[in-house]
């Protein structure tokens, strides 16, 4: 079986509809899919119904973003009860979360000679969450800087004028509400943090120490050394194992869905909590 068990839709930072992922996804040979945009699960309702049309096994999921440290770390929930008042409390908290950033943003690109960026940056997410992507898009489309790279080198990133710093929840109070709803609490691609080994370690402990049950040993395309040493990680402290794309576009074969959906053997599948058997 195929297991993609990460990806985004347009009511996060993804490009497609719920439907045309579920499409791509089928197309792909997925069997079983799990969406998980960032903080919300605006998706699920619309992609249950595709998923079901499509003949492919929907795993309810969304990926919130929670802190460790001085730095923002991502925690995937899968197989989530979206009807659970403890996860939709949840969902609402890291919206007003992002809201009162997102104004925080607005100010201080206004002072830098920006005072359109925030109506420009909303209007750039549409139906998406509003984070700092759109506030980077919003200062390309208007000419201020050469792309998005530009725009967080020179006003977004970290000590630029526009960087709010956000403190997000932390990993046990995540994990919580994952488990609260019914779900598995997946700390989302470890190695994607830019840590050393060591400190990525001392990462997945802590995310051990605050109830989490599983980590993505893959996530899009990465060295199968990378791999054997997540699964050595994962299986030296019991955790499960994931695997997804954390596909967001088209036309990114480095994330595409369905890519990255089988675990070698060694690996304890996330799907057995799941209910799944391969
Ligand atoms: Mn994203
Ligand atoms: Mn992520
Ligand atoms: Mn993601």
């Amino acid at each position: 079986m195929i297991f993609d068990l990460h990806c985004h839709t347009h009511f996060s930072d993804g490009l497609l509809s719920p439907e045309a992922v579920i499409a791509r996804a089928k197309e792909r040979g997925v069997e079983v899919l799990a969406i998980t945009d960032h903080d919300t699960i605006a998706a699920l309702e619309i992609a249950q119904k595709a998923a079901f049309d499509a003949g492919i096994t929907l795993i309810t999921g969304i990926e919130f973003s929670s802190q460790w440290g001085k730095g923002g770390v991502h925690i995937v929930g899968l197989g989530v009860n979206v009807n659970s008042a403890e996860l939709i409390a949840a969902v609402g908290s890291q919206e007003e979360a992002r809201q009162a950033r997102a104004l925080a943003i607005g100010e201080r690109l206004s002072k830098a000679g920006f005072p359109g960026a925030l109506q420009g940056a909303r209007e750039i997410a549409g139906n998406a969450a509003l984070g700092r992507p759109h506030f980077a898009q919003y200062l390309v489309t208007i000419g201020a800087v050469k792309n998005i790279n530009a725009a967080f080198k020179k006003y977004l990133g970290a000590g630029k004028p526009a960087d709010v710093k956000y403190q997000w929840p932390s990993m046990e109070q995540v994990n919580a509400w994952i488990h609260s709803a019914g779900g598995v609490a997946v700390l989302a691609h470890p190695i994607k943090y830019e840590m050393t080994r060591t400190r990525m370690c001392a990462l997945i402990d802590s995310f051990v120490s605050a109830g989490g049950d599983a980590i993505e040993v893959i996530s899009g395309l990465q060295p199968a050394a990378v791999t054997e040493d997540l699964i050595r990680i994962a299986n030296e402290r019991s955790l499960h194992a994931s695997c997804g794309s954390d596909f967001h576009f088209p036309d990114q074969p480095w994330q595409e869905l369905g890519s990255f959906g089988r675990l070698p053997a060694h690996a304890k599948p996330v799907w057995e909590l799941l209910g799944y058997n391969q």
